[in-house]
């Protein structure tokens, strides 16, 4: 069995003091909720402050964001090998903001994907449509584009370590969610695709997370599709209580 994975995504949120209540928070309910991996990803300047606060708990901690080199001159970039130096598990890649907001292209996620695997990360890798190609009934096209470049030259081994976060765009910070059904059926199309990629074995051993406007009010609705093996959260992981709510409600789903 898939063992679901519920990830906060806090974005360019928190101080120094709200990371460490939240983190905290976060880590008691990773310890109380059995079955259920629990994640963080914080701003990169709180990242040593949340391993700090998640010392001896299950919570586990991801970067937001990564260079594909290991250093040099890339001012404003965060490297792998730094990450894994503090002691991260995850990073997220190919975020629809990263994709979007600053250009990144299919070509440099994939090789943030393979330079994550070099690095000791394991990727969060996000895909996902945008409404317009929603409408244009191109999100089977656009999802396929980002689950085939975003995995090119892994290995079968790599790929069983993916975390695949289905985010259509338009359900990201607008308080519209994708329907359990919508959903549901992104989640098998990457699915099958990837016993097409791979194999049929390790299509059934990869985890894939749904994301966009997950609250403590849907999340059981959305985990208990088959295909959905847990969340990535944004704005609703900011919030200690909701966020313990939304991995209960996950648990629960899961019959855990
Ligand atoms: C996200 O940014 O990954 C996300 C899903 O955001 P939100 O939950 O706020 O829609």
């Amino acid at each position: 069995m898939r063992k679901p994975f519920i990830c906060g995504n806090w974005k360019m949120n928190a101080d120094r003091a709200g990371a460490v209540a939240l983190a905290k928070a976060t880590a008691q309910t990773a310890g109380q909720v059995g079955g259920v991996e629990v994640g963080v990803c914080p701003p990169a300047c709180y990242l040593e402050t949340v391993l700090a606060a998640a010392k001896g708990t299950p919570l586990v901690v991801g970067g937001q964001n990564m260079h594909t080199e290991a250093g040099g001159a890339f001012t404003g970039e965060v490297a792998g090998p730094m990450l894994k130096d503090l002691g991260c598990a995850y990073v997220i890649l190919g975020h629809s903001e990263r994709r979007h907001i600053f250009g990144e292209t299919d070509e440099f996620i994939s090789k943030k994907v393979q330079a994550a695997f070099k690095f000791g990360l394991k990727p969060i890798l996000c895909v996902g449509e945008k409404i317009e190609q929603r409408q244009a009934r191109e999100t089977e096209a656009v999802v396929r584009r980002h689950v085939t470049t975003g995995l090119a030259g892994i290995s079968n081994q790599q790929a069983r370590q993916v975390v695949i976060a289905y985010e259509p765009v338009w359900a990201i910070g607008t308080g519209l969610t994708a329907t359990p059904q919508q959903a549901q059926e992104v989640h098998a199309f990457i699915r099958q695709l990837l016993a097409t990629l791979y194999d049929a074995a390790l299509a059934q051993e990869v985890r894939i997370q749904y994301g966009g406007s997950v609250k403590p009010d849907n999340n059981f609705d959305l985990m208990s599709q088959p295909d959905i093996d847990g969340a990535l959260v944004g704005g609703a992981s900011l919030k200690a209580d909701g966020f313990a709510q939304i991995i209960t409600e996950g648990a629960r789903a899961k019959g855990l």
